[in-house]
């Protein structure tokens, strides 16, 4: 439903000598924007709640019809209110009601060639976009943008929580960038970027005692090249950034291609006194439209997922068939048959897997390269998913063999290009019932609202990393409590956890040990938000966890109707409540060395008697807990909430809670 409200035009002004200033509210009159064209040079700004979260920052952009950074005039606005309502399947809510002011402000270059800046603000998040016009004559009737200079300058107390972009085709077999980075938690804002490339959206903002801000973007798909954030300058403060001309092995062009007219994707800033409504945002999903139907009703649900654990040497038949059964045991719906398997199990080994697994109610997701020819990684099977010819006879053959979904990796960067054929795979995936994740790949922008066939993508150092060293296992608790508040509060997160063996190997006594508790990582399946989740399960766990513990993994709901932040501070704890159906899950993880203690507001169980599963704490030195092996006892208690919903609890150090 769209209503408008009012709208008011400024009088046509003959030359700029005065600044134009366009003022814009929030519904609830909270958030401020005001954007001016002072110098000829666009800007806007923000409070919130009469406090600056942005001081003036820079609009506009370069584009082969013109240089829209100055010689600016604002010429006019129209301002209306937007009021939608729509219903989502596969983020962190069900419902969303979204009310904002939208204003349309025309502008106008030296040269006299017209630019639109449209803002939506609403009572947490500021949005805006530019639309770029056709010239007299009614040409040309395409451009390129060159770059943007839309800058997010914050106040000089502002620390960060953001996360490196990577130099293009470095790291393993050149496949970088892929959003594998680590976040650096409350940096100065001036520290240089480690590679010189800049941040990852969504960056997230410590504006001191005023409040926090994230900013990321959606709505691009094959329609722009993905954006990050520049380093800092100390004038301009951030700005944002294009790919690097030398992703995807040089080719393709490092600039946005759009018909005239045309718009680019949003830019979001999403803010707050606390981080609530910054892990509770629907931002992404507010901006942009399906843009196809499903052709299938698609389901939801867990997977089991050898190659974690086992790695590459779990792709063969045998192995395979225990995973599908531990995914029928647990009730599970999916089980993923990672890379390599077209050589070691063969498309007939994989036809009577699908025949195997079906018949216990399992269906299978496939593994593919999206290579091509933009980086080196040797993963087979390859050359299936990059041209629209051989995803059609891939994709044909998995709907004849009922597999469930696809999991593609090892993209490379964010050119338009690149953008197109995520794009594509989801399309033509659609066309044959299949449900897409990416891994090695960029962050996903809308992609659930705008893609129904769309489900997560790994865009953050997944649990991969757990299993490849020691100081990643380390760091789990760190990067878990990390991505609510930054990577998983913008898009759906193939976390791919749940690590249930307490080491990193088949054995489950060699390599390197978990460092987080069995209630952590049962825990993270509540923090982390993905419509089909992984579950890493191995069949030894069967028989190593207690009774409790493999019940909650059965239960284990994987969409969500409401979610509430409850407590938290990026990288130390996170406590998140997240409803499926009537029924409320609480979780909440400590990613630090030291137990931490908090009053939760547990009203939604006022006057009940909840489950409460926790850690028996360790009995150890602090030192001696460090550098154990030894992991802390779950235990499952009950737990009575008063009427006023407090309850006091304490998370043992890389532990968890979750109360239900
Ligand atoms: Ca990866």
């Amino acid at each position: 439903m769209k209503r408008i409200c009012y709208f008011v035009f400024l009088a046509f002004m003959t030359a700029n000598v005065w600044a134009e200033e366009v003022k814009i509210a929030s519904p609830d009159g909270k958030v401020n924007v005001t954007v001016t064209d002072q110098g000829g040079i666009p800007t806007y700004m923000i409070t919130y709640d009469g406090r600056v979260m942005l001081k003036p920052s820079r609009l506009g952009l370069k584009a082969s019809i013109g240089d829209f950074t100055a010689g600016i005039t604002i010429k006019g606005q129209k301002q209306s209110r937007i009021d939608q309502n729509y219903e989502m399947t596969r983020i962190k809510t069900s419902q969303v009601h979204y009310v904002a002011t939208e204003a349309v402000i025309a502008m106008q270059n030296a040269q006299g060639w017209p630019l639109t800046v449209t803002f939506r603000v609403s009572n947490h998040d500021v949005a805006f976009r530019y639309t770029l016009h056709r010239g007299p004559n009614d040409t040309p009737r395409c451009a390129l943008v060159y770059s943007e200079t839309s800058a997010f300058n914050f106040p000089q107390h502002t620390t960060t929580f953001i996360c490196p972009q990577s130099k293009p085709m470095d790291g393993w077999e050149r496949t970088k960038p892929s959003y594998e980075e680590e976040y650096k938690a409350d940096a100065a804002m001036d520290l240089p970027s480690q590679y010189g490339q800049g941040y990852t959206f969504p960056c997230l903002f410590h504006v001191g005692n005023d409040g926090w801000v994230l900013v990321s973007e959606t709505g691009t798909g094959s329609n722009y090249v993905g954006c990050h954030l520049s380093d800092y300058h100390k004038d301009l403060g951030y700005t944002i950034a294009f790919p690097n001309q030398d992703e995807m092995n040089g080719m393709g062009s490092p600039y946005a291609g759009i018909p005239l007219p045309g718009s680019t994707p949003w830019r979001t800033i999403t803010m707050g006194t606390t981080l609530k409504p910054i892990v509770e945002t629907t931002i992404p999903y507010d901006l942009v439209e399906p843009l196809y139907q499903p052709t299938h009703k698609y389901k939801p649900g867990r997977y089991t997922w050898s190659w974690l654990i086992w790695q590459d040497e779990s792709c063969n038949y045998d192995d395979q068939v225990q995973f599908v059964d531990l995914a029928a045991t647990m009730g599970y719906e999916y089980c993923l048959v990672d890379a390599l398997w077209n050589q070691r199990i063969g498309r007939e080994g994989i036809e009577k897997l699908s025949r195997y697994a079906c018949s216990k109610g399992v269906q299978l997701m496939l593994w593919y390269n999206s290579n091509g020819m933009w980086n080196d990684a040797p993963q087979s099977p390859v050359g299936c998913m990059n041209t629209s010819w051989a995803r059609e006879r891939e994709m044909k053959w998995m709907e004849e063999n009922r597999i469930a979904g696809i999991k593609v990796d090892f993209f490379g960067g964010d050119k338009q290009e690149m953008m197109k054929l995520y794009e594509d795979i989801l399309v033509d995936a659609n066309r044959h019932g299949l449900q897409v994740i990416f891994h090695g790949c960029t962050l996903p922008r809308g992609w659930e609202r705008m893609y129904p066939n769309y489900v997560a993508s790994e865009a953050m150092l997944a649990s991969e990393n757990v299993y490849f060293t020691e100081h990643h296992a380390r760091q789990e608790g760190f990067e878990l409590c990390t991505y609510p508040f930054t990577r998983n509060a913008v898009g759906s997160a193939d976390w791919g956890g749940v690590l249930m063996n307490t080491h990193m190997s088949r054995d489950n006594k060699s390599r390197h040990p978990r460092y987080t508790s069995n209630v952590f990582e049962m825990a993270s399946a509540l923090i982390m938000q993905s419509s089909i989740n992984a579950v890493v399960l191995c069949p030894n766990n069967l028989s190593e966890l207690q009774p409790f513990e493999l019940d909650f993994l059965r239960e284990l709901p994987t969409t969500w109707d409401e979610t509430r932040f409850l407590d938290g501070y990026p990288t130390r704890y996170v406590a998140l409540a997240r409803r499926h159906g009537s029924k409320w899950y609480v979780g909440a993880l400590n990613g630090t060395q030291e137990p931490i203690s908090m009053t939760l507001d547990l009203s939604m169980f006022a006057n009940q008697t909840m489950t409460c599963l926790t850690d028996q704490p360790l009995k150890k030195s602090k030192k001696a807990q460090e550098n154990s092996l030894q992991l802390p006892t779950p235990v499952q208690k009950q737990l009575k909430v008063p009427q006023d919903g407090k309850v006091q609890i304490t998370i043992q150090p890389m532990g968890g809670i979750i109360i239900r």
